[in-house]
């Protein structure tokens, strides 16, 4: 069986689902299960509105129009009036008026995985009505009582036990009839909520199902011809990795690759899972193969771009020097307000680390840090990370830029730049 995979950008209009029923169509014969993300920017739109709910902002209820709107205008150039999936699709957007009735009293990561979550739960509701209108029989199941997490909200940590369990009960005998549609980035918790695995885990999801049915192979369909070794949005002349190790592809998304979720790798690397990275807008084309016993060729250095960097340099009250203890309470103020560090370097007097930049996350890593340290930090930075670098690229990445951080060993060089 095969895992297709299908990320906002390919769902992100009317064409995008077409175009998705003709990729899954030229497959026809196999067994294949579907996951897709919430079309376009739509989980982007679902942050502003949880936002805009939690502060009660007066443009709440512009954002959820505006939300539908996109949705409706893309039902209405593919489906007749009166089809079925107007009303599906109007009662799942009913679940965020309820949510979003009262005041919130709860915390924010949870309203955000109950509101968030409607991105996939109406996407895949309208690509499973489109394979049936097109006669591809397909059945949409809710992932949400198949990958079972903790309530870890916006973060869920995967049961993979009770998950592998509930997915060979059922799913095997489903994809013996039909093709079977389901949400990438979800999950659900013993008390039936809904959680999701973190920004674009849809990857993850295809990862998890693959490795729980044995797959032949996942696939996931993107705007790029594959993995290039930088964003094509920051780099001209970007070349194409015709195949590439699973330990390279772990490396790439650790450092921020964004083309693939970082969890997605190991569970196919463990089950020696195929992952292809191909184009939905050429099903034929090659793409890239991540694979046990590829061989890598670098003839240019990879290149990862993290914007929206902050370096937080603290200090202790007294001046004394950063210890053991000092280090160990900083990290545990990190863990509990699951911050990651993207690079670290302790002086005498300072430990300095480079993370996201996340308002809520970051106003009370601050806020709790500043209880015990001083704390002084510089934002708006990018963290460039060059895999396989020479010495001359990264002169020529740096060139120009104020570079406030640097560190490299023999594979990797990273800087932090302004
Ligand atoms: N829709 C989610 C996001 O944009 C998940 C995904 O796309 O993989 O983060
Ligand atoms: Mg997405």
């Amino acid at each position: 069986m095969l895992v297709f995979k299908f990320g906002g950008a390919s769902v992100k209009d009317a064409a995008g689902v077409i175009n998705l029923g003709k990729v899954v169509n030229s497959y026809a014969g196999n067994k294949i299960l579907v996951v897709v993300s919430a079309m376009g920017k739509t989980t982007n739109a679902l942050e502003r509105l949880t936002t805009a709910y939690v502060n009660q902002q007066d443009d709440l209820n512009q954002i959820f129009d505006e939300i539908k709107e996109y949705h409706y205008s893309i039902l209405s150039s593919l489906f007749a009036p009166g089809h079925s999936v107007y009303d599906e699709v109007a009662n799942t957007f009913v679940e965020i008026d309820w949510a979003i009735e009262d005041e919130p009293h709860d915390d924010f990561d949870f309203i955000y995985d109950q509101i968030v979550s409607i991105g996939e739960l109406v996407s895949t509701r309208i690509v499973n009505a489109w394979f049936n209108q097109e006669g591809i029989a397909s059945k949409c199941l809710d992932v949400r009582s198949y990958i079972h997490t903790d309530n870890t909200y916006r973060e869920g940590v995967v049961d993979w036990d009770k998950t592998r369990e509930s997915i060979q009960k059922d799913v095997p005998a489903l994809l013996e009839k039909s093709i079977v549609v389901t949400q990438g980035f979800l999950g659900g918790t013993s008390e039936n909520f809904t959680t999701t695995l973190g920004r674009e885990g849809s990857d993850y999801t295809a990862s998890i199902f693959a490795n729980c049915l044995g797959a032949e192979s996942v696939t996931t369909w993107k705007d790029v011809p594959g993995i290039l070794n930088a964003d094509p949005k920051y780099f001209t002349d970007t070349i194409k990795f015709d195949e590439l190790s699973y330990q390279e592809a772990i490396e790439m998304t650790y450092y921020g690759a964004s083309v693939i979720h970082p969890k997605t790798i190991k569970p196919l690397q463990n089950a020696k899972i195929p992952l292809l990275v191909k184009p939905f807008s050429d099903p034929s084309a090659p793409g890239t193969i991540i694979r046990e016993g590829a061989v890598n060729a670098f003839t240019k250095p990879v290149i990862i771009v993290k914007q929206k960097q902050v370096l937080l340099s603290i200090s202790t009250n007294d001046y004394s020097f950063i210890s053991e203890v000092h280090l160990s309470e900083i990290f545990g103020v990190f863990a509990e307000n699951q911050v990651k560090v993207n690079l670290m370097q302790t002086s005498a007097l300072s430990f300095t680390a480079c993370i996201d930049y996340s308002l809520d996350r970051f106003t009370k890593l601050l806020a709790t840090l500043k209880q015990s340290f001083k704390v002084k930090y510089n934002d708006e930075l990018t963290l460039i990370t060059l895999r396989h670098y020479t010495d001359s690229s990264l002169l020529e990445i740096t060139s120009g830029k104020t570079v406030l951080m640097k560190q490299t060993n023999r594979n990797t060089a990273q800087v932090v730049i302004k």
